[in-house]
């Protein structure tokens, strides 16, 4: 594997509860950030000229569906549920899994390009998915979904296909997770039987939870409890559990969440262009609820750019809050980098010594981001991802001055826009 010395970059580093620039050099071997500063002997080195880039951490995405990266914009401005069973899921039904493949590298092509070096993606195609992310080299946590009453029933065959795919697919980069879809697809015994294989695993769980109004309003109706209060008393959540959404939340579900360590992934834009309402961030935030950040999956979104989420967020919860102090850049910052890693029990998110090799570098003469007297604030408030000049994940570049250099461009936008008129 490369060394690298990255040299004279303006580094986005952490100095006590802030994120701040300095520029000072970055040594990088076997994968990892050997050193921030100097090593004793500079040989066997590449050397890097990174005068003119800002080098930030990876930023990492807590919630996707890459696969379904093609349907960008097939059932937009929508009621939930049509948007879901008339236009989504018929869709996937007729999806093989080659055209998983090659959606889920345009998705990969996507994230990456835009800073993104790390995802947690939850899924249907057995193989697939985990074959193009490491095809595309990125870092990701895969969890086939899971649906069903009986882990050894009806669910069994999705347990075996996300059983095998850890197997075959397992690596330095992709790990993997269990996936329940939700509490409404899985029954209260399914429910209890994925939180005992993860436990014996050693696995962490994703879930999407308290997503809808619906889906809140049922839980009650069916458990007479919350969406979190029903997951808490199966003894579901704990420090390897990540939620995605938790848009419909009552004040104690607050504190069960701050006590149990789950981690909340708020994918704002989704929720919002779904019609879902906002998670309320300054709740989860001033309650000390773990949280990251996910895009959710290109049907929803549209896009999975993080620095578009981040900005999102940000507005979005000032908005809310009547109060520009609300989601602060440094804050959303986190939730994209350090917080992200915690979720994932990962050594990513920071540039320190020790932690793997995922960094981002961008044009410090982008126009968006010019003049970046704050680089946290530029980040959040100015960029839009297209300053991204390189990509490295794991000590290995993977986009290099705009290019690609695990994936084919040309073939992939090919496929896809062939598979988009299959089905769209
Ligand atoms: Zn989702």
């Amino acid at each position: 594997m490369k060394k690298y010395k990255i040299k004279g970059g303006t580094i986005l580093l952490e100095k006590g509860a802030f994120l701040v620039p300095a520029e000072t050099d970055i040594f990088v071997s076997d994968g990892k950030i050997e050193a921030v500063g100097d090593v004793r002997d500079e040989t066997g080195y590449e050397v890097l000229d990174a005068k003119g880039l800002f080098v930030i951490p990876g930023l990492v995405n807590m919630h996707t569906h890459a696969y379904m990266s093609f349907m960008r914009g097939c059932a937009d401005d929508l009621p939930f549920d049509e948007w879901l069973f008339r236009r989504v899921m018929p869709i996937e039904d007729k999806m093989t899994g080659e055209d998983a493949y090659w959606s889920t590298l345009f998705g990969c092509m996507e994230m990456i390009s835009t800073g993104t070096t790390t995802l947690t993606d939850m899924h249907m195609f057995k193989g697939d998915v985990p074959r193009a992310v490491r095809d595309a080299g990125m870092r990701a946590f895969i969890g086939r979904g899971l649906v069903g009453e009986d882990l050894e029933k009806d669910g069994a065959s999705r347990f075996r296909e996300a059983m095998e795919e850890m197997t075959e697919y397992k690596s330095d980069t992709i790990d993997f997770l269990l996936a329940p879809h939700s509490v409404y697809t899985c029954s209260e015994r399914m429910l209890r039987q994925i939180d005992e294989k993860a436990k014996e695993l050693s696995l962490r769980k994703e879930i999407h939870l308290a997503e809808s109004l619906k889906e809140y309003d049922d839980c009650m109706k069916a458990h007479g409890k919350t969406p979190v209060r029903y997951l808490a008393d199966l003894g579901f959540l704990d420090e390897k559990t990540i939620l995605a959404h938790c848009v419909r939340l009552e004040k104690e579900d607050y504190s069960l969440l701050k006590s149990s360590c789950a981690h909340v992934v708020t994918n704002p834009a989704s929720n919002a262009k779904l019609g879902n309402g906002a998670a309320d961030f300054e709740m989860l935030y001033g309650q000390g609820v773990r949280i990251c950040l996910g895009t959710d999956g290109a049907a929803s979104n549209n896009t999975q750019n993080l620095f578009r989420e981040m900005n999102f967020l940000s507005l979005l919860h000032k908005a809310r809050n009547c109060s520009p102090t609300a989601a602060s850049a440094q804050a959303v910052l986190r939730l994209a980098t350090a917080n992200a890693a915690e979720a994932l029990g990962k050594k990513i998110g920071r540039i320190e010594a020790g932690c793997l090799a995922d960094l981002v570098f961008l044009d410090k003469n982008a126009i968006s981001l010019m003049p970046a007297n704050d680089l946290a604030s530029a980040l959040v408030y100015s960029a839009n991802g297209s300053e991204v000049d390189s990509v490295m994940i794991n000590g290995a570049f993977v986009f290099r001055k705009k290019e690609f250099t695990t994936i084919d461009r040309d073939r992939v936008l090919y496929e896809v826009a062939r598979i988009a008129k299959k089905y769209l």
